[in-house]
């Protein structure tokens, strides 16, 4: 045995391997001591190997599901080897001392979860694969649990950007690929071979060309293939259901990185938990696969009108009608999980209750699209959804007759398949009924016969049907002519045969058995049938869940107050009365009042610098204006009264470095990076928040920083940004940049308390506040004192020089001093950098076609 378990473990050497053992999957060696320490359970050991003891541990089958999913989360990957043959085949094969074969069935890692109990019923799980061809990074994506499957091309800076999209639940690389994101597993570079991607790709979707799907890059395909290849091994050769490709184009979405995720907390709060992030406040669906499209979009907000309209115009039918809305809910809220009830039958993991969920939820489906079709003029969006609804009626009407109203989630015990849809089945089941009752009549002959009333036939695992009696009635039975034979004697019963009993029990057992049998003949048909319809299932299921999202929507708006944002082509940003929905929704927890505030941005007034106390509002009110560009952009009403904006391509949000201590880096220095990424990338089209910049150094080096960040983003980026500081020395640059404008949130001592009215206005803050905002926060009385009297020291030092900013005004502006920097002709570094020899025919050509670009 030992032979055998090395030999399947060399197979997969970086796998926990849970090895089958009858009821119990076990684990040797140091996969053992992992397991234990990492599930809290028992390591023992088995016999010994090279002299040492083997250190083991199992898990018991039936409940290997909650075990796998802790090893998983821990971080581990686990090969699961079956029994490929049963004790009789092996006895058969080889004598009565032969192994029972066994094989590895399946691989599970983190991204190849279909389980329900594994999976997070509201978010998507992605398995991504990378790959690189002529200078390119492909990038595939799928999840197996509801065969979603995109393709795309990376610009290499966005690469973590798409990852913290995607929130991947785990990364495929090829071996050779360089600066690969952390936590990414390594697989051969052979695996990743384009052509042989194409043509999986085209087997698999059984069509003569991808051409349908888009026009894929070799690297695309590279990184598809890889991503086949993966799956593959996973199922050991059953590869999960995948929908047909989308092509992804990095265009069609308003690029949002990884920081700016994490500080706007769009999908995760920085606890890393749902609670308190945008999606929890906006989130008002009923179903998993609605919250996981929710998701989706607002991780990726759309930057093409028409689509965004075609969202809003679906949510507004929900809107305008909140019988229509209610109702569509109430229907969607009893709808099973069909996307991924689909995704496990593929996988071949279905159980009978999947097939039960299919038929309750596309019978619903249908039902849903009788009521839609009803309205006149339908959106268009509602229009093309409609068709994805029906057509499942075959399918229906044959789960239907074919399946209990309640099937099981276990097959093996049967009784999921309704009378009356298989004659032979139904007898089956009779003869095993009445062998049934043959057996409780036989209960009451032994009693008369016998005299002891107390007389029992029970069943068990092992004795099968028996006869019982307590331990004082046995002598009488244990007699030979008794015409019962002994079997076990326990604390305080005895347990027998008899002749007739035998013969009713293998009846049963004979019926019982090839009722299984039958019943396990008809899944596997159902099965089938589902699967030859899985794409159109598939796209019933995104139909539901595109409904579910908008009544969603529609629903949020109408409970909050909120707007439909009107969306524009040209660079505005102006929002009356707005506000953010978790802030919002913290302070009326607390009992307070929300303070809704505007925003006018434009393209000669587009950067506000937000000056005022701490706690004054000045992040809040940034943060509310990025996630409305969020929410609009992803088809969402927004937090406001009204809101027009135009289009963002990019959006960026930046925390100075003491709000966010929790990283590894000096985060004076991830501040920095962070921020040179924004001037780097931020376009004419882009929104930029900044908080406090230059806040993680030292004063001078921090005012310095913030004020040369500022000019940058007016003079070059001339992107719509909102820039808060404590700096009041950047007011004066309201003087030299002309669409900069000042504003303040507004706060009042009175009677000597300070007051925050998180009220924004025009114009510079008068003071700081700092001492108040100290005394506020329950600074001891005598420090605060103390620090009035530092203070004043201080003030009357800066009257005297000129304070922090003294001469800055006779700074030349930043525009001429970037004038200053030599000129690089783009043409001619583009054409330095080119190495002749070792350019290919094709390259030469590229390379005529990106200078010709450059002129
Ligand atoms: P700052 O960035 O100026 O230090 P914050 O935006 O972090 O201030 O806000 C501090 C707190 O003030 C918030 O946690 C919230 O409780 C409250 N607050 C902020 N904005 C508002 C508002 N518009 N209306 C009501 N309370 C607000």
């Amino acid at each position: 045995m030992m032979a055998q378990y090395h030999v399947l473990k060399a197979q997969v050497p970086d796998c926990l391997l849970f090895y089958r053992m009858g009821d119990f999957f076990e684990l040797f060696f140091d996969d053992a001591k992992a397991a234990a320490a990492t599930l809290d359970i028992a390591l023992t050991a088995r016999g010994t190997h090279d002299g040492q003891p083997v250190a083991m541990c199992g898990v018991p089958v039936h409940a290997a599901e909650g075990y796998l999913a802790r090893l998983i989360k821990a971080g581990h990957r686990v090969a699961i080897a079956e029994q490929t043959e049963s004790p009789a085949e092996a006895k058969k094969r080889g004598g009565s001392k032969s192994l029972v074969a066994r094989g590895i069935v399946r691989v599970v890692t983190a991204g190849t979860l279909t389980e329900e109990s594994l999976l997070d019923a509201k978010a998507a799980n992605w398995l991504v694969a990378l790959a690189e061809a002529n200078g390119e990074l492909g990038m595939a994506a799928a999840d197996i649990s509801t065969g979603r499957f995109e393709i795309g091309c990376v610009p290499r800076g966005q690469r973590d950007a798409e990852l913290a999209r995607l929130s991947a639940a785990e990364i495929v690389v090829p071996d050779t690929l360089e600066d690969a994101p952390d936590g990414a597993y390594p697989c051969p570079r052979a695996r990743f071979d384009a052509a042989a991607g194409e043509a999986r790709m085209k087997s698999l979707f059984g069509v003569a060309t991808l051409d349908g799907y888009g026009a894929f890059s070799r690297a695309e395909l590279a990184a598809a293939a890889g991503l086949l290849a993966y799956l593959d091994n996973a199922g050991q050769g059953t590869l999960p259901f995948l929908q047909p490709p989308e092509r992804r184009q990095a265009a069609g979405h308003m690029l949002i990185d990884a920081a700016t995720r994490e500080s706007l907390e769009l999908t995760q709060a920085s606890d890393g938990g749902r609670r308190g992030s945008l999606l929890d406040a906006v989130d008002r669906t009923v179903t998993g696969a609605g919250a996981r499209l929710l998701r989706a979009d607002i991780a990726a907000p759309l930057t093409d009108r028409t689509a965004i309209e075609a969202r809003l115009d679906l949510v507004g039918l929900f809107e305008a009608d909140s019988g229509l809305r209610d109702a569509v809910r109430r229907a969607l809220k009893a709808q099973p999980d069909i996307g991924r009830a689909l995704g496990r039958i593929a996988a071949g993991r279905g159980s009978p209750r999947d097939a039960g969920q299919l038929r309750d939820g596309l019978a619903e489906a249908r039902n849903l699209h009788d009521r839609l079709e009803q309205i006149d003029h339908p959106p268009t969006l509602l229009a093309s959804l409609l068709p994805r609804l029906t057509g499942h009626g075959a399918l229906v009407d044959q789960l239907s007759r074919a399946l209990v109203p309640m099937p099981p989630v276990d097959a093996d015990k049967g009784g999921y398949i309704a009378e009356g849809y298989d004659a032979a089945l139904d007898t089956l089941r009779a003869s095993g009924g009445d062998g049934r009752r043959a057996i409780a009549a036989l209960e009451a002959r032994y009693r008369t016969e016998t005299g002891i009333a107390t007389l029992r036939i029970r069943h068990n695992g092992v004795l099968g049907y028996h006869v019982e009696v307590a331990a004082r009635h046995a002598d009488p039975l244990m007699q030979a002519e008794s015409g019962f034979t002994h079997r076990q004697t326990l604390a305080g019963v005895v347990r027998f045969n008899a002749a007739d009993l035998h013969d009713h029990a293998i009846k049963v057992a004979q019926a019982g058995a090839h009722a299984l049998a039958a019943e396990a003949a008809h899944l596997e048909e159902l099965t089938q049938a589902v699967l030859d319809r899985r794409h159109a299932i598939a796209a019933t299921a995104d139909a539901l869940a595109r409904l579910d999202v908008a009544a969603g929507l529609a629903e949020r708006a109408a409970e909050g107050g909120w707007c439909r944002p009107t969306l524009v082509d040209h660079s505005c940003f102006e929002i009356v009365g707005g506000r953010h929905p978790v802030v919002e929704q913290a302070v009326a927890r607390a009992g307070g009042r929300f303070v809704a505030n505007d925003c006018s941005l434009s393209e000669d007034s587009r950067l506000w610098l937000v000056t005022g106390p701490n706690m004054g509002g000045k992040s809040t009110f940034l943060r509310q204006n990025a996630t409305i560009a969020v929410l609009a952009q992803s088809g969402s009403p927004v937090p406001a009264t009204s809101a027009t904006l135009g289009l963002v391509d990019r959006l960026f949000s930046r925390v100075g470095a003491s709000d966010n201590l929790a990283r590894g880096q000096s985060t004076f220095m991830v501040e920095m990076v962070e921020t040179a990424a924004i001037l780097a990338q931020a376009t004419p089209r882009s929104f930029v928040i900044l908080d406090e910049v230059g806040r993680g150094t030292s004063t001078y080096d921090g005012l310095a920083i913030a004020w040369a960040v500022v000019e940058a983003i007016h003079n070059r980026n001339r992107c719509r940004c909102l820039f808060a500081t404590h700096y009041h020395e950047l007011t004066r640059l309201a003087e030299r940049l002309d669409a900069l404008t000042l504003h303040h949130v507004r706060a009042r001592e009175w009677k000597g308390e300070l007051v925050l009215l998180h009220e924004l206005v025009r114009g510079p803050a008068d003071r700081s506040y700092g001492l108040a905002v100290a005394k506020l926060a329950g600074l001891p009385a005598a420090v605060v004192t103390r620090a009035r009297a530092v203070l004043a020291k201080l003030e009357a030092g800066r009257n005297a020089t000129g304070g922090l900013a003294a001469g800055l005004d006779d700074l030349p502006l930043f525009a001429a001093a970037a004038a200053a920097e030599p000129k690089v002709d783009p043409l001619h570094a583009a054409l330095a950098a080119t190495d002749a020899d070792t350019l290919s025919p094709r390259d030469a050509l590229e390379l005529v076609y990106r200078l010709k670009l450059l002129l």
